[in-house]
């Protein structure tokens, strides 16, 4: 029997398959980054590939999951990344 690694969205608090979520990492330099691979270095968090997870993503689940004081700026410069790469892998689903 396998073990699958399960995680937690952090908009909508729902566990799922960490396969199935997308990892936001935070780099020892305390910037916020989409990490598609799953490998970087650094606290990670997760969130559903999908545009209303991502639209809930705020300045107080993140600063909370990070342990890091995010700003606005970050905040909207994450969900663009996120939605970058939403769009990437879902084209058409909006
Ligand atoms: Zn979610």
């Amino acid at each position: 029997m396998k073990k699958v690694p399960i995680r937690m969205c952090l908009s909508c608090k729902e566990r799922k398959e960490k396969k199935s979520l997308i990892r936001i990492v935070r780099t020892p330099q305390g910037v916020l980054e989409v990490d598609p691979t799953g490998k970087k270095a650094g606290r990670g968090a997760y969130v559903c590939p999908s545009r209303e997870c991502v639209n809930r993503l705020d300045r107080r689940n993140l600063s909370f999951a990070f342990r890091i004081e995010v700003s606005d700026k970050d905040v909207s410069l994450l969900r663009e990344v996120l939605f970058a790469h939403l769009g990437k892998d879902k084209g058409g689903l909006e």
